[in-house]
């Protein structure tokens, strides 16, 4: 076992994906002395069950700002840290059977654009074209969003732990 520092700016209780990008951000603000303390391994929780479904797609724009973050961060980290990991950006469609559901779409694309993430509103004609398979007698339209898509939720993990080690960090 590492030897644990006597004293440090920050302690972080869980290497979880969430302890492990904590220390990663502090690190790279330049809070380098800072410790994460995990009782039995990185991604031992939580972050070993997830199915890793990374969307950028949210109601609230804060929330929605820091997944489109998180899918800018994802798609150059492994690089960033020497740490190679599986991450796809396949896009998604997101279904809407009544004009209340279209209305929160239209919502939430409105944001999306704001932020610079390319979600298109689709009838239910285009929404087919993109996935042929589609049954459109019950739709109202769609929403797509092409940065929609998944990681390897251990990887991650061990990618920001990197990193963080790497600038100093210690766990
Ligand atoms: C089945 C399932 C599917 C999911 N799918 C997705 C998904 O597709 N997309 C998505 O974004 N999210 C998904 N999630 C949610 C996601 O997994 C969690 O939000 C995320 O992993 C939480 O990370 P965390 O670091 O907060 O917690 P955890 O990963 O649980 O980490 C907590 C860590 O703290 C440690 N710990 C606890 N107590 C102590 C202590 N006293 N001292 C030291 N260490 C301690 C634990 O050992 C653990 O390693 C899913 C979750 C589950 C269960």
């Amino acid at each position: 076992m590492a030897e644990i520092p006597t004293s440090a700016r920050v302690v972080i209780i869980g290497g979880g994906v969430v302890g492990a990008s904590s220390l990663y951000h502090l690190a790279k603000k330049g809070w380098t002395d800072c410790v994460l303390l995990e009782k039995n391994e990185l991604t031992a929780g939580s972050t070993w069950h997830a199915a890793g479904n990374v969307p950028t797609f949210s109601t609230s724009w804060a929330i929605m700002n820091m997944q489109r973050y998180s899918t800018e961060l994802y798609s150059r980290l492994g690089d960033e840290v020497d740490y190679p990991m599986n991450y796809h950006q396949t896009g998604s469609i997101r279904l809407a059977h009544s004009k209340e559901r279209m209305q929160e779409f239209q919502r939430a694309c409105a944001m999306g654009r704001y932020q610079g993430i390319g979600m298109e509103m689709l009838t239910p004609e285009e929404a087919q074209a993109r996935y042929p398979f589609l049954e459109t007698h019950d739709l109202e339209g769609a929403l797509f969003d092409p940065s929609d898509g998944d990681i390897d939720p251990a990887q991650v993990t061990q990618a920001l732990a990197k990193g963080a080690r790497d600038m100093g960090a210690k766990i």
